[in-house]
């Protein structure tokens, strides 16, 4: 089981306060799910404090951590929203909610709305914290993801590979990303899985052992022309990575070069040149495969020098050259420092990630400009900083706007009690809702709730609504209803079960 200790010493400075607020939330948690266990038999609480750890790792504050102990409390031991504000703050509270909203959101497998459905479930995080939590979370689901029952498997790496992978991707933190998708492949696609594995078993086995040598001989060279290195190492491509590369080129793997890859990480970014030109004095280059992504970086940032040179032993290998900092923010976020040199330089931040912009907390306490602590001090500074400074020039409050006209313009997202997500035109009404679900249910329909509540049915339906249809077999639909429908998939219905219903007369 994973200790407070454990916890707290994955943050580099932590003071007095933060301790003690992850050391009540571990305990609050612990005691709050002792009667509950996982699927795997252990308790439910092991969950938690994992969770809370891969928050700590990826530099998350203690706010987020403590949320992180306590993200099911809500959910699954029913413990009262006035309890844990009193015990823990509003703050923490809204973050705990927020993921227990999104809890709520269905992937329904055959969407054909995914993009949809990632900007939702950006939106309705409202907060980059949350979304940590939440990612924080599927990640330990799926490093578990054996011991649920078979058939929700599928589903939820399913969903982990269309929805958590992407948004974890487009925030930069590639680890996580990876992680999420070589966790998913065997249970999305099994056999092609299994025939990857298999085929590249021996390839990793035989080219690790020749790439630890190809690295001792760089190491030579570097020694001998006195260039500073932090460190040598090799990385394995990520299985799915792979795959999709295959698919994509309709590669054999045989031909894909960068299975894996040498990497040496130096201080300066001069020293990578430097590094470059000695590598291609010693060992014959591969034509073309010279990639200059410091100069150029790739449109999410990524800055590196890549080359692919004859090993002299029959040998073809990928070498990696860039400095820690491009390292830590290729690995853990787009980072801050991408953002700040971007701004001295004039060159452009990725823009892909403009939307992060939305999600800095608004619920952050601004106590820390006091303090001498930046704005918002429970945010990595990866995050931070890239934040920091997109938002000089530009209001907070139009910004989210922006965001929710171009999400939310024309269309509103429902949800069904059980979650599933339904879109609509905006302005539709539960008849809409009804008929999207089912004409059958649309044309039984005698009632309809929204949020809990009884409404007519002629009621507005707005973006997280959740919409719960009653129907009776005596039930028939009213020509009202045609005036109440905005989609011409429910008018064409309810025309269509008028006209029956008068010729049966
Ligand atoms: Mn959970």
């Amino acid at each position: 089981m994973v200790t407070v200790d454990e916890i707290v010493n994955l943050i580099p400075s932590p003071e007095k306060t933060d301790i003690e607020l992850i050391k009540k939330a571990y305990i609050f948690a612990q005691e709050s799910h002792k009667s509950h266990s996982r699927f795997s038999g252990e308790p439910y609480f092991t969950h938690l404090a994992e969770t809370a750890k891969i928050l700590a790792s990826y530099g998350m504050g203690s706010t987020t951590i403590a949320a992180g102990l306590l993200h099911d409390t809500l959910e699954d031991v029913e413990i009262g929203p006035e309890k844990l504000e009193k015990e823990f703050g509003g703050e923490i509270l809204f973050l705990i909610e927020g993921v227990t909203k999104l809890g709520k959101l269905r992937y329904h497998g055959t969407d054909r709305h995914n993009e949809s459905l990632r900007k939702l479930f950006v939106a309705m995080s409202e907060d980059i914290r949350v979304l940590m939590i939440k990612l924080a979370d599927r990640l330990h689901n799926m490093r578990t993801l054996s011991y649920i029952p078979e058939e929700k498997q599928k589903r939820i790496a399913t969903e982990t590979l269309e929805i958590y992978a992407p948004i974890a991707y487009r925030l930069g933190i590639r680890k996580l990303s990876r992680e999420l998708e070589d966790l998913a492949f065997p249970f999305v696609f099994p056999e092609e899985w299994k025939k990857l594995q298999e085929l590249t078993k021996q390839k990793y086995e035989e080219d690790s052992e020749n790439l630890e040598k190809f690295l001792k001989s760089i190491k030579k060279v570097l020694a001998k022309e006195n260039i500073p290195f932090v460190r040598t190492e090799y990385r394995v491509k990520g299985l799915y990575s792979l795959y999709k590369k295959i698919q994509t080129k309709k590669k054999h793997p045989e031909e894909v070069h960068d299975i894996l890859a040498a990497r040496i990480l130096v201080k300066e970014i001069q020293d990578c040149y430097r590094v470059l030109g000695m590598i291609h004095a010693t060992w014959r280059p591969l034509p073309g495969r010279i990639k200059d992504y410091i100069a150029f970086p790739k449109p999410n940032g990524y800055q590196a020098l890549h080359t692919t040179v004859f090993t002299g032993d029959g040998n073809i290998v990928e070498v990696q050259i860039k400095t820690e900092e491009m390292y830590r923010d290729s690995e853990f976020g787009i980072a801050s420092h991408i953002a700040y040199k971007a701004g001295k330089s004039g060159k452009k931040i990725p823009e892909n990630l403009e939307w992060i912009e939305h999600l800095m907390p608004k619920h952050a306490i601004d106590h820390s400009a006091v303090q001498g602590k930046g704005k918002y001090e429970d945010v990595p500074g990866w995050i931070r900083e890239l934040v920091e400074h997109h938002t000089q020039e530009k209001d907070h409050e139009t910004f989210r706007e922006d965001l929710r006209k171009d999400f939310f313009e024309h269309r509103i997202f429902v949800f069904s009690p059980m979650g599933d997500v339904v879109d609509l035109p905006a302005e539709s009404t539960p008849v809409d809702f009804a008929y999207s679900i089912h004409s059958a249910i649309g044309n039984h329909m005698s009632g309809a709730k929204v949020n809990g509540k009884l409404v007519s049915l002629d009621t507005k339906l707005h973006n997280g609504d959740i919409v719960e249809i009653t129907t009776k077999s005596s039930a028939k639909p009213s020509t009202k209803w045609i005036e109440y429908a905005k989609t011409t998939m429910a008018k064409r219905h309810i025309r269509s079960a008028i006209q029956k219903s008068k010729r049966s007369q």
